[in-house]
């Protein structure tokens, strides 16, 4: 933290445009680009201002091509994606599983696709609901852009199927701070004109993400964190840990009596789990008996109460069998 390779400085100090910060980006870059297999065609921006930013960035820079886009709606996140989105072009919700109360992911078959949107936006992984995308949506030759800041890293995905990924990095990339987009190139130079150059895909691109000074500790920090991924064995070593986690969690729920996890099968997320007690008055027992075991932060998120586990890749599999452990014992004295 406070001299780098013997340099003297904290990467904190350093110019973002001296050789070493530059040789830290380049490196991130590269580490990402093989981690994830970006194909070539597709440019990787360090940006700041986090997925809910890009709520606005994303279509500042694409709808203008048709001035149409669909969207997706599988719960909070993307809701809120298309919400901000309306602010620049026609939006349309081309499927919402929201009778369903977000409790599964609509069937492609009944997605009402525009073919003259300038993009379809779904959010591969819900935070808060606990459901993800298992597939990749085709939209044909509409691009498919995809919020993934809580599911990215997490298994192998095929790239070359959407036109543009962002995440926040703070799950499972490195600390708040920057955002990645990954970005297909036939998609840049399409902004609106009202669009901040310092969020123009375009102008990113052509500066390296320099344009502006970008996050530079946490760029650092996630450059780290894709060297530790690659070393554990990349993607598919994460795919198989976190479904093992997410496996030894979801079976004990769904054979208790006393807890639920109420998301359809096909689509619970690896990375979020969700689950009520059966008795919301000892939710506080629960919680208080949690942290006495040092577990912590396993209170659910205010819009859906309850519990959630979020096991992202730096979550052990003993921290999963320490939760279950803990939810047997509560069941067999409360239940
Ligand atoms: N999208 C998803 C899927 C998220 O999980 C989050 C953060 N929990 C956000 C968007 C918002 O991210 P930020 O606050 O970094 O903008």
């Amino acid at each position: 933290m406070l001299d780098w390779h013997g340099s003297g400085m904290s990467v904190m100090e350093m110019s973002h445009r001296g050789p070493e910060f530059m040789g830290i980006l380049a490196e991130a870059e590269a580490d990402l680009r093989e981690l994830m297999a970006i194909p070539s065609g597709y440019r990787v921006l360090f940006m700041q201002g986090g997925a809910i930013g890009e709520n606005a960035i994303v279509p500042m820079n694409l709808i203008g091509r048709t001035g149409r886009a669909d969207y997706v709606v599988t719960g909070t996140w993307s809701e809120k994606s298309a919400k901000e989105a309306k602010n620049y072009g026609q939006v349309c919700v081309a499927a919402s599983g929201e009778a369903g109360a977000f409790r599964a992911i609509p069937p492609r078959s009944e997605w009402r696709l525009d073919p003259q949107a300038a993009y379809v936006h779904i959010c591969s992984n819900e935070t808060i609901g606990g459901v993800e995308f298992h597939w990749t949506p085709d939209t044909g030759d509409v691009p498919l852009v995809a919020d993934m800041s809580s599911n990215i890293l997490s298994r192998p995905i095929d790239v070359s199927r959407y036109g543009l990924i962002y995440a926040g990095a703070q799950k499972n990339m490195g600390p708040s701070g920057v955002t990645v987009v990954i970005v297909r190139e036939d998609l840049l130079g399409h902004a609106l004109p009202i669009t901040p150059a310092a969020f123009n895909y375009q102008v990113q691109a052509q500066n390296d993400s320099m344009y502006n000074t970008p996050p530079t500790y946490a760029i650092y920090i996630a450059g780290l964190v894709f060297k530790h991924v690659k070393s554990l064995g990349g993607l598919a070593t994460m795919e198989e840990h976190n479904r093992a986690k997410a496996r030894l969690l979801y079976d004990f729920l769904d054979g208790s009596r006393f807890f639920r996890n109420e998301v359809a099968p096909a689509d619970r997320s690896l990375m979020n789990v969700p689950f009520h007690l059966r008795d919301a008055s000892l939710d506080k027992a629960f919680l208080d008996g949690a942290r006495q075991r040092g577990m912590v932060q396993l209170k659910g998120h205010r819009i859906v109460g309850g519990m959630r586990a979020s096991i992202y890749n730096a979550m052990p599999i003993e921290g999963v069998r320490a939760l279950v452990a803990y939810l047997r014992e509560f069941e067999a004295a409360h239940g």
